[in-house]
């Protein structure tokens, strides 16, 4: 077995030192005064090893890393009816961007930008009966812990800003591709967005990416077909524009949130987490990206 400690050992103690951190989104008033110092990096291997180093249990604002999430609890309740709503392309473009949606008619390039994230949102919305207590109960059983939830803080801070969001909302439900109200709909997904976890609770909850749909506690979640469907998706479309640059330089499906947490997979073999809260200019962790870079030259260890 190759020797996980050490690995991460001295990526961590590299990239602490580096003076560059990157910038803390700005856009969602909350975000702004976490301190961009806090980096963490938490990895668990299918085989039961799992170590975690840094600030690996602070808690985070998952942000987009919600998505995949929201995604994968309406594929479960509606199955493939969900690509009639949202395509499965990598939009080459932010993910708030809203002219593609306008020439595209309303059907949003993928789920994981913010209009696709929005139309699944619209989904568990009409799917769910209590949505906010469903989904979070969802998430809460992925990784078998009842401590996660929202950070009500930052879903208000986001509804007064969410001006790019409301917009979305908006030429969505003008194409039809809304079922219920703009206002019901984006306070789901600020909610979602709100999710708080450590990099250890965000490591769990994605454990079942990496084991065919099955999670910790060996309960189905997804069939393996599924399972490889949202992978593949991260993979193409989690990274924002930078979608590439993450396959060209980690070589793993994974997401990344503007809170600086960043999820990656090896299907079969690992779930790995990082958060540095200091993003790149594309709005992606700059220390979480490099981290994982470095783990997979270091391992060998990567889909390619
Ligand atoms: N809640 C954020 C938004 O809608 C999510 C953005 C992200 O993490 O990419 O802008």
């Amino acid at each position: 077995m190759q020797d996980y400690k050490a690995i991460l050992g001295d990526i961590h103690r590299d990239l602490s030192s580096k003076t560059n951190k990157g910038q803390v989104a700005t856009y969602i008033p909350e975000l702004a005064h976490i301190d961009k110092n806090k980096f963490g990096i938490h990895l668990k291997t299918i085989d039961g090893f799992e170590f975690g180093i840094g600030d690996c249990y602070t808690s985070f604002s998952i942000q987009s890393i919600s998505k995949v999430l929201a995604l994968s609890k309406a594929i479960a309740l509606i199955g493939e009816t969900v690509w009639q709503r949202v395509g499965v392309e990598p939009s080459g473009h932010p993910f708030n961007q809203l002219a593609l949606l306008e020439v595209e008619k309303g059907i949003p390039r993928n789920p994981f930008i913010n209009s696709g994230a929005i139309v699944i949102a619209d989904i568990l919305l009409s799917y769910l009966k209590n949505p906010k207590d469903d989904f979070l109960r969802y998430i809460r059983d992925l990784a078998n812990d009842d401590s996660i939830g929202f950070n009500e803080d930052v879903a208000l801070s986001e509804k007064i800003t969410g001006f790019k969001n409301y917009a979305a909302a908006n030429l969505l439900k003008s194409f039809n591709n809304l079922e219920n109200a703009v206002e019901d709909v984006l306070d789901f997904y600020f909610y979602q967005c709100s999710i708080e976890m450590t990099c250890s609770q965000l490591n769990h909850t994605f454990f079942f990416l990496a084991n065919k749909g099955n999670c910790l506690l060996n309960k189905s979640r997804l069939t393996k077909t599924q399972a490889k469907r949202i992978n593949a998706l991260m993979l193409s479309c989690g990274f924002y524009d930078e979608a590439g640059e993450f396959a060209f330089e980690v070589g793993l499906p994974g997401k990344s949130g503007v809170g600086g947490g960043i999820v990656a997979l090896l299907p079969n073999h690992f779930v790995i987490t990082t958060w540095a809260p200091g993003l790149n200019p594309k709005g992606n962790s700059l220390l979480g990206m490099q981290s994982l870079e470095q783990f997979t030259t270091k391992t060998k260890l990567s889909i390619f």
